[in-house]
């Protein structure tokens, strides 16, 4: 028999609202969160991305710590008291919400968001609900971005960089409430190192992000997830194989996702299987 030389997972003990847990030395709080089953709201954290630390909705307290840690990012330590259901947490989480509902159109935010703000009873006019007033940025065929509604998660930054595409077009520019997702330079982004992958819009919790087809039919009216479908199949121009997810309304495509959970691609895909879907139906 060959033994294994691999080294054993190092353990450490902790305690989550009052019971004794052993998680792995190199987890997140947030990892240890979810296996017991304890649900934590997050915006900015994607499990296919790089916690960011930005949006703050996953704080929790833990003992001795002064000021509330965010989860998503916190590896837990031996000996670590965590709580995730106390008062001040409830009313940390809620004001952030309440913040975000005040600075950023949300009507368009994922339903995890909504839950969320349905769950902690949040008030969107406490500091006066945001008015949407910015135009849409429409430079293209392909994909919109809409300012009134980017909470500045960074999802999009990170995952045309680093964790995903690796193109680096987009990033932060500006400061504070001034602050903007931009391309180099903030050229257009024909003239920008986009790719068109569409692994931005894959990523954006809060539909700043959107395909031209979905926004187009918003503006229409005639967007009806209702009566939508989705057949997930295998792209067919390259040999990668990566999963499609087709969103059929009216027997047409309106748009393309893949799975987040497919261990090839994470959710992201490349501009033929995210965009080229035209030869499937006639041009309207
Ligand atoms: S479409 Fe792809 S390359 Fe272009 S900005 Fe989005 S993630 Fe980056
Ligand atoms: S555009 Fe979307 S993904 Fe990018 S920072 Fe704004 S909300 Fe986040």
């Amino acid at each position: 028999m060959i033994e294994s030389t691999l080294p054993e997972p190092r353990m450490v003990e902790i305690t989550l609202n009052r019971t004794a847990v052993t998680a792995h030395a190199d987890a997140t709080i947030l990892d240890v969160c979810r296996a017991q089953d304890l649900d934590v709201p997050t915006m900015c954290f994607l499990e296919t991305l790089s916690p960011f630390n930005s949006c703050r909705l996953c704080v929790v307290e833990v003992a001795g710590s002064r000021t509330l840690v965010p989860a998503c990012s916190r590896i837990v330590e031996s000996g670590m008291e965590i709580s995730t259901d106390s008062e001040r947490i409830t009313d940390a989480r809620r004001t952030l919400y309440e913040f975000y509902a005040s600075t950023v159109d949300l009507s368009l935010a994922d339903a995890e968001t909504k839950n969320w703000m349905s769950k902690y009873d949040v008030d969107p006019d406490r500091f006066g609900r945001y008015e949407p007033h910015r135009a849409v940025k429409i430079q293209d065929d392909l994909y919109i971005r809409d300012y009134d509604k980017c909470v500045m998660c960074y999802r999009c930054v990170a995952a045309c960089g680093p964790d995903a595409q690796n193109t680096f077009a987009i990033d932060v520019a500006g400061r504070g409430l001034s602050s903007t997702i931009s391309t180099e330079y903030d050229v257009t982004l024909p003239d920008s190192a986009c790719v068109y992958c569409g692994n931005c819009i894959g990523v954006c919790p809060t539909g700043a992000l959107m395909f031209k087809s979905e926004y187009d039919m918003r503006e229409a009216d005639t967007w009806d997830e209702g009566r939508q479908s989705i057949t997930t199949t295998i792209c067919s121009f390259c040999g990668v194989g990566c999963n499609l997810e087709l969103h059929v309304q009216d027997n047409r495509v309106v748009k393309v996702t893949s799975p987040m959970d497919h261990d090839v691609t994470n959710g992201h895909l490349c501009i033929k299987g995210r965009f080229g879907y035209g030869y499937l139906q006639e041009e309207k």
